[in-house]
């Protein structure tokens, strides 16, 4: 079994880690729960607070998690019954690593579908604003980095905020998947764009 398909279950299934620069230049790193399990989270405390306490948007984006983990489960399934794979009901991430292990050939459209999963529920779960900086990662140093549609982009480095908490969540990234640094916080951001213009005093943009 290559690669690519257990690279793609695992960014369901598997927690993450992303490195978190501070504003005193170290660095920490912080673990997200596995994407599977912050959807299916998503779901059960829109059901447990009954609808009670949500904002508008927030049951908005509960019912698109609702939606979206009934797609997958049902995938999922059928992907076990053609494999003849016992899905188990409960647990989405059991059934999936199930099926993973009986797959003997690698599949671009299961591994597509896969990577389109993680990708949609990232977005669903935390639709950041994005801004993006000019010029190369003062990290990595690249000058591009591959979109989720496989293009290859300008502006690594970008500044993303939620709505909601514009200051306290207001971060930088670097969208290079092998660097994938991050500035957390107003100073660290502010630091970083000096850090940025300085390195390019032509300002191209
Ligand atoms: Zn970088």
């Amino acid at each position: 079994m290559t690669t690519e398909l257990a690279e793609a279950v695992e960014a369901l299934t598997k927690p993450s880690r992303t490195k978190v620069i501070r504003d005193d230049g170290s660095t920490i790193v912080v673990e997200h729960e596995p994407l599977l399990v912050q959807l299916e989270t998503a779901v059960t405390s829109a059901i447990g607070n009954g609808g009670g306490g949500g904002t508008a948007t927030g049951s908005v984006i509960n019912d698109a998690a609702l939606y979206q983990l009934l797609l997958i489960k049902t995938q999922i399934g059928d992907w076990c019954r053609l494999a003849g794979v016992r899905p188990d009901r409960q647990n989405t991430t059991v059934t999936l690593e199930r099926w993973f292990a009986a797959q003997v050939n690698e599949s671009t459209f299961h591994t597509r579908t896969l990577e389109t999963w993680a990708d949609t529920i990232t977005e669903l779960l935390d639709p950041p604003k994005t801004v993006p900086l000019a010029g190369p990662c003062p990290v990595c140093k690249q000058t591009n980095w591959v979109g989720l549609d496989g293009s290859l982009r300008a502006s690594p480095v970008a500044v993303l905020y939620d709505q909601a908490t514009l200051h306290a969540s207001l971060r930088a990234v670097c969208r290079v998947v092998e660097c994938s640094a991050e500035w957390s916080g107003a100073d660290a951001v502010q630091e970083l764009i000096e850090e940025m213009i300085e390195d390019d005093p032509e300002g191209e943009q």
